[in-house]
C-alpha cells in the first residue's frame, strides 16, 4: 500500500515562490559589481526571476539546456539561478578563478547556449570568445548606463534584456528529479569533472542545511554567503536562506577584511560562511583595527581545515561561535558541520577546542562510513583512518556524461577522496586527502595535522606538508613555511615549537621557507605543483640513510 499524500514536487523555484509569499518584504542586500549597495526583497526578486525565465523562454532554451553564470555574489546572480532553474533549465556556474583555458573547456564540455557574466570578466570573455562556439549570445550583469562596448557576440545588458518582457509567466512544474545546476570540480588531476544537481537534491540539501544542529537558519538571521555562487554551490545559501525567509547579504566582489567587516556590521549579519582564507583577512583587519563583532553570532568555516588559532580567536576575542564545515561539490556540498552534541556541549577551553577541530557530524541525509583500501569497514574509535565514502539523496551517483564511470562501490558509497577518522559520538575528522597523505614505512602521517600544528606558531602565516622520496621510509614529510611579513625563524625553531605534540615519527625530516605557497581556483593549497617543485628535494635524513 502507498501512502495517500500529495505529489509535490521538491522543485527549487517553490523556495521562491514560498520566500516571497511568507517573507515578501524581507531584504537581499548587495554590494553591486558596479560599487553601491543595492537593497531588493524576496517578493522583487521573484517578479524578476519571471522575467529571466520567460526572456529565456522567448530565446529557445528549453528543458536540459545550460546556461553559463560567471558572477559574483549578487541580488542579480539569485535572480538568474531561480530564473533558468524555473523553466527547467540548468545554471552553470562557472569558477573565474580558474585558467582561461579550463573556463573554456568547461564551457564548451557543459555546452552552454547563454553566457551571463558580470562586468568583471567581460575582457576575459572577449579573449576567450573564440573558443566558446556554443554561446549564442551573453548578457552582462548591469544596466544600459554601465554597459561597456564590446565585441561580445549578441551582447546585451542585463537590465534591458529583462525589462524586453512583461513578466505575465509561470514557472514550469517539473519532475523532482530534473537537472538543475551544475558545478565542475577543479580537477587537480585530469579534466575537471561535472557534477549534476537535481531539484530535489537541492530542496534536500537545503532542508539539511537549515536545521538547528546544521547551520540552524531562521527568518530572524541575516546571513551572508562569502563563499561564492561558483563554488561548490554556494554550500547551497543561495536556497536555504530563502526556504527560511532570512535577511540575506551579498558581498558581491569584494572579500577583503574591511568589506566583509563593513557589510558584516552594517546589515548585523547573525550567520557567515566562508573558506579560511577570507576569514584570515578578517582577523588580520579586526586586529589592525580593534573593531569587534558585536552582531555575528555563528561563522561556518570550511572547503579547507579551519586552523585551531582561528576557531580559538573567533571565540575568545569576539564571541562568536565556530562551526567547523566539511563537504564537496559532489556532495551539493555539505557533509558535516561541527555543532556539539550533549556529549561534548560541556567542554570549554582546550577541550572544545580539540571537539571543534574535527569535520563535525553529518546531518539527516549523509551516510559515512571509513573503509581500508579493501573495502572493509574501519572502527569509529577516534584513531583509526580510513576512506572517507558517503551516501545521501544529495551525493553525486555519477558524473556528467559519465566522466569517470562508476563512482559507487556496491553499497552504493561514493569515495570521497579524503581521510579520515571518526569518533564514537560520530564526530567525522579529515586526516588527509588520500592522495596527499605521507606513507612512511607502511604507515600513514596526516598532512593536514602537521599543517595544523605548524600555523599554530607565532610567525607563521601558512604552512603546507608534502611527503618527499626517502630511501628508507619511501616518504618522509617536508615542512614547507611563508613567514609573517617582517619575520624571521629558522628550522630549529619550528621543529622545537612542534615536538611533543606529535608522535616522534610525525615530525618533519626538514622546513623549507618559501615566500609563496601556490593556491587552487578554490584557495586550497595546490600540493601538486608543491610536490613537483621539490620532486628532487633530497632530506638531511635521506643524505645520512644512504
Ligand atoms: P575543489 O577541489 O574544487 O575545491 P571542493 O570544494 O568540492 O572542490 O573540495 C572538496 C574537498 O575539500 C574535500 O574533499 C576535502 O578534501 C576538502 N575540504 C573541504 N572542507 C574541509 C575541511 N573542513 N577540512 C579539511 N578539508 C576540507
Amino acid at each position: 500500500m502507498f501512502g495517500l499524500m500529495q505529489d509535490w514536487p521538491l522543485l527549487c523555484h517553490r523556495i521562491i515562490d514560498h520566500a516571497a509569499t511568507q517573507h515578501a518584504g524581507r531584504q537581499i542586500i548587495s554590494r553591486s559589481v558596479e560599487g553601491p549597495i543595492h537593497k531588493t526583497t524576496y517578493a522583487e526578486l521573484r517578479a524578476r526571476a519571471l522575467r529571466v525565465s520567460q526572456r529565456l523562454d522567448r530565446e529557445g532554451i528549453r528543458l536540459g539546456d545550460r546556461v553559463a553564470t560567471l558572477a559574483w555574489n549578487t541580488w542579480r546572480h539569485m535572480e538568474c539561478w531561480y530564473g533558468i532553474l524555473g523553466i527547467g533549465a540548468i545554471y552553470h556556474t562557472v569558477n573565474p578563478r580558474l585558467f582561461p583555458d579550463q573556463i573554456a573547456w568547461i564551457v564548451n564540455d557543459a555546452q552552454d547556449r547563454i553566457l551571463l557574466t558580470d562586468l568583471t570578466f567581460v575582457p576575459l570573455l572577449e579573449s576567450l570568445a573564440g573558443k566558446l562556439p556554443t554561446i549564442e549570445s551573453y548578457v552582462v550583469l548591469t544596466d544600459a548606463a554601465h554597459m561597456p562596448k564590446t565585441t561580445l557576440k549578441n551582447a546585451v545588458a542585463y537590465e534591458d534584456w529583462i525589462a524586453s518582457v512583461d513578466g505575465d509567466f509561470a514557472f514550469l512544474d517539473l519532475d523532482e528529479n530534473t537537472a538543475a545546476g551544475m558545478c565542475y570540480t577543479s580537477g587537480t588531476t585530469g579534466h575537471p569533472k561535472g557534477v549534476v544537481y537535481s531539484h530535489r537534491s537541492n530542496v534536500l540539501h537545503s532542508m539539511m542545511a537549515s536545521t538547528a544542529d546544521a547551520m540552524g537558519v531562521s527568518s530572524r538571521d541575516v546571513v551572508m554567503p562569502v563563499v561564492p555562487m561558483f563554488h561548490a554551490n554556494c554550500w547551497g545559501m543561495a536556497l536555504t536562506g530563502p526556504m527560511n525567509g532570512a535577511t540575506m547579504v551579498m558581498p558581491g566582489p569584494r572579500m577583503d577584511g574591511a568589506s566583509i567587516y563593513e557589510l558584516l556590521n552594517d546589515y548585523r549579519v547573525t550567520c557567515t560562511a566562508a573558506v579560511p582564507t577570507v576569514w584570515l583577512m578578517l582577523l588580520q583587519h579586526l586586529e589592525s583595527t580593534g573593531s569587534t563583532l558585536p552582531y555575528l553570532d555563528r561563522v561556518v568555516i570550511g572547503g579547507s581545515a579551519c586552523p585551531r588559532a582561528m576557531t580559538k580567536k573567533f571565540q575568545e576575542n569576539y564571541g562568536v561561535d565556530v562551526i567547523h564545515a566539511w563537504g564537496m561539490t559532489e556532495m551539493s556540498p555539505l557533509g558535516s558541520l561541527c555543532t556539539l552534541k550533549p556529549e561534548y556541549v560541556d567542554l570549554d577551553g582546550e577541550g572544545r577546542l580539540d571537539i571543534q577541530s574535527k569535520q563535525g557530524h553529518p546531518p539527516f541525509g549523509v551516510e559515512m562510513k571509513i573503509t581500508d583500501d579493501g573495502g572493509r569497514n574501519l572502527p569509529w574509535d577516534g584513531k583509526t583512518f580510513g576512506r572517507l565514502k558517503v551516501r545521501g539523496p544529495s551525493v553525486a551517483r555519477a558524473y556528467f556524461k559519465d566522466e569517470g564511470g562508476s563512482i559507487l562501490d556496491e553499497e552504493g558509497f561514493f569515495d570521497t577522496g579524503d581521510v579520515a577518522t571518526i569518533d564514537r559520538y560520530g564526530y567525522m575528522q579529515i586526516t588527509d586527502r588520500s592522495k596527499d597523505v605521507i606513507k612512511s614505512g607502511g604507515e600513514w602521517i596526516s598532512s593536514i595535522d602537521l599543517e595544523n600544528l605548524a600555523v599554530g606558531h607565532p610567525k607563521v602565516a601558512e604552512a603546507a606538508v608534502i611527503g618527499v622520496r626517502h630511501p628508507k621510509w619511501d616518504e618522509r614529510p617536508l615542512l614547507v613555511i611563508v613567514l609573517k611579513k617582517g619575520e624571521t625563524a629558522g628550522k630549529n625553531e619550528l621543529l622545537a615549537f612542534m615536538e611533543g605534540k606529535i608522535a616522534k615519527w610525525w615530525m618533519p625530516d626538514d622546513v623549507v621557507f618559501v615566500d609563496e605557497i601556490p593556491h587552487t581556483a578554490t584557495g586550497k593549497i595546490q600540493k601538486t605543483a608543491l610536490r613537483d617543485r621539490f620532486k628532487d628535494y633530497v632530506l638531511p635524513t635521506a643524505e645520512a640513510a644512504e
